[in-house]
């Protein structure tokens, strides 16, 4: 609860007078009219007591202004006598001008010689119910503004005391002391029908005892009255609390040290506020049971015997407020709250929190049909005027994806609202394909974040049996040839050898089929989605012509090839150099025909590499 109260305060000004016609002398004793102790009945009807240290006519006036009329001690102005060291009791009527609203007192006593006094100027913030600096009454006197409820220590304790304050020496205060199991309660009854913010404040100072001193606004109800708010200095904390029930501690306080301690009673919305130092230490709701405002009540404790107090500049005012209704409701899919119409009064400020439920989120929020964006809370403040609020929910809409790095990505809404998720992974995806020499990579993505939470290499192809294959050897510039180990292999016996049936054989450009014989020359696809992504050039030992076979055609071109006759392609010089020294030599050839005509095989003639 926030509240913005009105500035209230009260204030005495001794104002030099300067409307006598006396002519003042260095010897010129002034009288002196001090303290003031005001009790009001109602709005019409007030007591002010004040000293005076000599005997006169009292001159008081009632207005509207702080300003005292400029012809104030005159024929018209009212006036009652006075007696010298004498506690002065003026009452006023609506005669004298005294009425609802803010009003200023102004009193002045002009001696028997003619001499006017300063004057004293009392201010009255709207309805003010009572005020006492207790500066009028004699030192150990009882201050009559108040009445006896229960005599503590003894009502003679109960007493005006001396106690310096702020430079001033002479400061006079209300000092209560208390008896074991018998409290000291000084009360002063209130109007009946208060209504409004009901304000209690004093000075206090505790002086001993652990239960040193409260103040509290009561009902008539039961023996001991009901307490409806009550603060203490007690047990080393300012407490506070309602009805009879327990008190509630806060902030701790010393002893020996002036406080001003406030109770603020809004009897409209029964809400107490409680203030220590002007600084708000709690608030609470005025209790079911609590009956209507009778009295209120300056109190010592009665725990222990020694539990003492003194109060100074006590006052209960009453203050003027308006109330504006503001209306709050939503859409469905969460609340707003305060609900429906709340109260609220002028000057004060209203917070209003927009709660989705769960699935939902704000997505905006109406301020006398403004949109003030999807705030989840929001304050009128300072108010003057009836509001309107109204929040709209929908549900969240997760369809923003953000990958963690971690297998995870964040699902959020527009909102801000997120959770976290695994990844779901789609197929593989080929980054790289792996090539007859080289291993390939592939990954997964999420199919909602488009991260990676997958990651694989994929090997290079590889050779399983050796039963037709002899290497994969790189001669020349860049160019890889399959080296296989015997003639007469088909396309199907040569891909078997391979990890992977992605495989197609291909003379000059043509496909060949699977019961086709490879011939050195021919080509070896490794295929992926119908991209060729590596290729090796095949070489059959002693296949020249490439048909697969070893024939006298192929003896023939070899023997040419050594006499220098001819020149064969890398591939069938590669295919011809049977004895693998690097060079088509006649022995090739020799060792050629003798395979061909079956007198060797080509297998023991094959070093491998
Ligand atoms: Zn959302
Ligand atoms: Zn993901």
């Amino acid at each position: 609860m926030k509240k913005r109260f009105l500035a209230v305060f009260l204030s005495v000004v001794l104002v030099v007078a300067v409307f006598s016609a006396t002519v003042y002398s260095a010897e010129t004793v002034f009288p002196v009219i001090k303290g003031v102790s005001v009790w009001r009945e109602n709005a019409q009807k007030a007591t002010i007591r004040f000293f005076s240290d000599s005997a006169g006519t009292v001159y008081y006036k009632v207005t509207d202004t702080p300003q005292a009329p400029e012809e104030f001690v005159s024929d018209d102005t009212t006036n009652m006598p006075a007696s010298a060291d004498s506690l002065c009791v003026l009452n006023l009527t609506e005669l004298d001008g005294l009425d609802s609203g803010v009003k200023y007192v102004h009193i002045a006593l002009v001696d028997e010689n003619g001499i006017c006094s300063d004057l004293l100027n009392i201010e009255m913030p709207y309805d003010l119910y009572f005020f006492d600096d207790f500066e009028g009454f004699p030192q150990d006197s009882y201050p009559s503004s108040f009445t006896r409820g229960y005599g503590g220590a003894g009502d003679a304790q109960q007493k005006i005391t001396v106690d310096e304050r702020e430079n001033n020496p002479n400061n006079k205060c209300f000092r209560l002391l208390g008896a074991y199991n018998w409290a000291s309660e000084q009360k002063v009854d209130l109007p009946d029908g208060l209504s409004g913010f009901m304000v209690m404040q004093a000075d206090v100072k505790a002086i001993g005892g652990t239960w040193p001193l409260s103040m509290e606004f009561a009902s008539n109800t039961g023996t001991w009255g009901t307490r409806i708010a009550r603060m203490s200095l007690k047990s080393g904390f300012f407490g506070y609390g309602i009805g009879n029930s327990e008190m509630f501690f806060v902030d701790t306080f010393n002893f020996n040290q002036w406080y001003t301690i406030k109770i603020v009673l809004d009897l409209t919305n029964r809400e107490i506020d409680y203030y220590a130092d002007n600084v708000k230490i709690n608030e609470q709701p005025i209790d079911a049971d609590a009956s209507a405002l009778k009295f209120f009540s300056i109190l010592a404790g009665n725990t222990q015997s020694g539990c003492e107090g003194y109060f100074d500049n006590v006052m209960v005012y009453n203050y003027p407020f308006r109330e504006f209704d503001i209306t709050s409701g939503s859409t469905e899919g969460g609340s707003i709250s305060p609900k429906g119409t709340v109260k609220a009064i002028q000057g004060s400020s209203k917070t209003f929190t927009v709660t989705p439920d769960s699935g939902y989120h704000i997505s905006d929020v109406f301020v006398e049909g403004e949109s003030v964006g999807p705030v989840s809370t929001y304050t009128f403040e300072n108010i003057n005027g009836n509001h309107v609020i109204h929040a709209s929910f929908a549900p969240h809409s997760f369809s923003s994806f953000a990958y963690n790095g971690n297998g995870t990505h964040t699902v959020s809404c527009a909102c801000g609202q997120n959770y976290s998720e695994n990844c779901v992974s789609g197929d593989w995806i080929i980054d790289t394909y792996a090539t007859f020499c080289e291993s390939g990579s592939k990954h997964k993505e999420c199919i909602h974040c488009g991260g990676i939470p997958e990651t694989e290499n994929i090997p290079a192809v590889s050779i399983i049996s050796a039963e037709y294959i002899r290497s994969i050897g790189i001669y020349g510039p860049n160019r890889a040839y399959l080296m296989c180990r015997k003639n007469n292999v088909s396309v199907q016996q040569l891909i078997s050898q391979f990890d992977t049936d992605k495989l197609e054989v291909y003379r000059n450009g043509a496909k060949l089929e699977n019961d086709d014989f490879v011939g050195t020359g021919c080509e070896l696809r490794l295929i992926n989605e119908q991209e060729t992504v590596d290729r090796l050039t095949v070489v059959i030992p002693g296949d020249i012509d490439g048909d697969g076979l070893i024939k006298l055609y192929d003896v023939r071109k070899v023997l040419r090839t050594a006499v220098g006759l001819e020149t064969l392609t890398e591939a069938s010089t590669l295919a011809g150099d049977i004895i693998d020294d690097g060079e088509i030599k006649i022995a090739d050839a020799r060792k050629l025909l003798r395979v061909c005509v079956g007198l060797e095989s080509l297998e023991s003639n094959v070093i491998p590499r």
